[in-house]
């Protein structure tokens, strides 16, 4: 396949928009870059996707969300407001996730996906729950990424809140799917799996030593960081020891890990972040609607962090996501030269590039050029100011909407042209989804009645 009549966006270095150039593709890979003549002349008769003028980019990469969050649009807890981020958890992530079948797993994900689709989301980082749905939830999840084309990494999350039999189970969910994505590296290498843990909060000591002891060999862990206070209090209670400490005596940090949040971390545990190269992930809508502060992601990327920009579970638009980053350092420091553009693109474009190639391994993602994995989009959007590569992250923050995005393509497969998904019925799937959704909020309901958190 020729892609040609775009304006590129590459995403490398210097010559970040190419004028005049076409993209040749196969097998999933970028193959050449050149100009649109030469490669017409080189490919004759290859199959063309006319890009109309559009911008053509890498997709969008979210490096932390939750699937299995997407039943909660709409629900009300049945009770007070929660006051806190632990009331939220106990209110209603909890009783939520406990309600889910491993349709609903099925269901939630596919919704999930479906909206990244089109919002030009093309590589999404999954943090998944479902603890009366346990054995089973992750290959739920690869179903649906096998159904909608995406490439995503899930991750099963071990916590100790329902007792050592649920912690276990969970335990050889992730075990199991991590060995059987190292084996059959299935759909292509769409698929990865991680090794997920909820919090350090929810998790004992000998939880967390028998967590490492499991992980298969070049894995890792994902797992959520001093969201809240409390994360680092319990860590103190537990052990005198405030968090990533505590991570990183029980051998949870590191190259291979996603710390999620971090934000009530203090000077010393962002040196342990750095040193042990563990990645972290900022996730501003969510710090923002759960009422938990903004973490000192200036000081991460300054200490040389790999800070990611992932969305927590909101819309999979992660150019909403951005521009969020860029609105609340500023508003929380009364300063207007916090998080300027170019550091959004650092986390949002470069690290979360880093991050995806390093952790799906082999090609890179999240770049155009010779070599790369085929995950593109165009956009439609008329600039009627100079655009060049040093403006461009504020034409991204101030112009760019997702409604733009009219074409998404994943390891060279066309999902969605014209605004049109190709091979899913998105009114069918949405159906079926609210039939499930019914099911799960019946339950949730009927869990939150029975529990004392009413
Ligand atoms: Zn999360």
């Amino acid at each position: 396949m020729i892609v040609t009549n775009g304006k590129i966006i590459t995403w490398n270095n210097q010559d970040s928009i190419l004028y005049g150039c076409a993209l040749k593709i196969s097998e999933g890979i970028i193959k050449e870059i050149s100009s649109q003549d030469e490669i017409l002349t080189k490919y004759p008769g290859e199959e063309i996707l006319d890009a109309d003028g559009q911008y053509v980019m890498p997709g969008n990469i979210c490096a932390h969300t939750h699937f299995y969050g997407a039943f909660a649009r709409g629900l009300g807890i049945p009770s007070e407001s929660p006051d806190s981020f632990p009331e939220i958890l106990k209110k209603l992530w909890w009783p939520l996730d406990r309600s889910l079948t491993l349709e609903g797993v099925y269901n939630s994900a596919l919704v999930c996906m479906i909206d990244a689709i089109r919002h030009g989301t093309t590589t999404l980082f999954d943090h998944h729950a479902s603890q009366n749905a346990i054995e089973g939830s992750l290959e739920q999840i690869a179903l649906a990424v096998e159904k909608t084309g995406l490439r995503v990494s899930t991750c099963y999350e071990v916590t100790d809140r329902d007792g050592i039999e649920k912690t276990l189970r969970g335990i050889r969910e992730n075990v199991r799917n991590i060995e059987y994505v190292k084996k059959q590296k299935p759909l292509n290498g769409r698929y990865h799996s991680l090794f997920g843990l909820h919090a350090s909060l929810t998790l004992s000591e000998k939880t967390l030593d028998m967590c490492r002891d499991t992980l298969p060999d070049g894995s890792g862990f994902h797992i959520h960081v001093a969201e809240h206070p409390i994360d680092e209090y319990d860590s103190m209670r537990k052990c005198k020891m405030r968090v990533v400490e505590r991570l990183e005596k029980h051998g949870i940090l590191g190259f291979n890990t996603i710390a999620v949040h971090c934000v009530h971390v203090d000077a010393g545990e962002i040196v342990k972040l750095a040193e042990s190269g563990t990645w972290v992930t900022h996730q501003p809508r969510s710090n923002m609607n759960n009422g938990v502060g903004i973490g000192d992601v200036e000081s991460m990327l300054r200490m040389g962090i790999n800070v990611c920009i992932g969305n927590d579970g909101f819309s999979n638009s992660m150019w909403e996501e951005w521009k969020t980053a860029y609105l609340v350092h500023k508003h929380n420091n009364l300063d207007p030269r916090k998080m300027p553009g170019d550091e959004i693109i650092k986390m949002g474009v470069c690290n979360n590039a880093k991050l995806a190639t390093h952790m799906f391994g082999g090609a890179s993602i999240g770049r155009i050029l010779p070599g790369a994995r085929a995950d593109i989009i165009f956009v439609d959007y008329q600039p009627f100011t100079e655009m060049n590569t040093n403006n461009l992250p504020w034409h991204i923050l101030f112009g760019f909407h997702e409604s733009m995005v009219t074409m998404t393509m994943v390891d060279g497969k066309v999902l969605m042209y014209d605004r049109k998904l190709l091979e899913l019925d998105e009114r069918e799937i949405a159906e079926s989804a609210m039939n499930c959704a019914r099911g799960v909020w019946e339950k949730y309901n009927t869990l939150f009645e029975s529990s004392e958190e009413k």
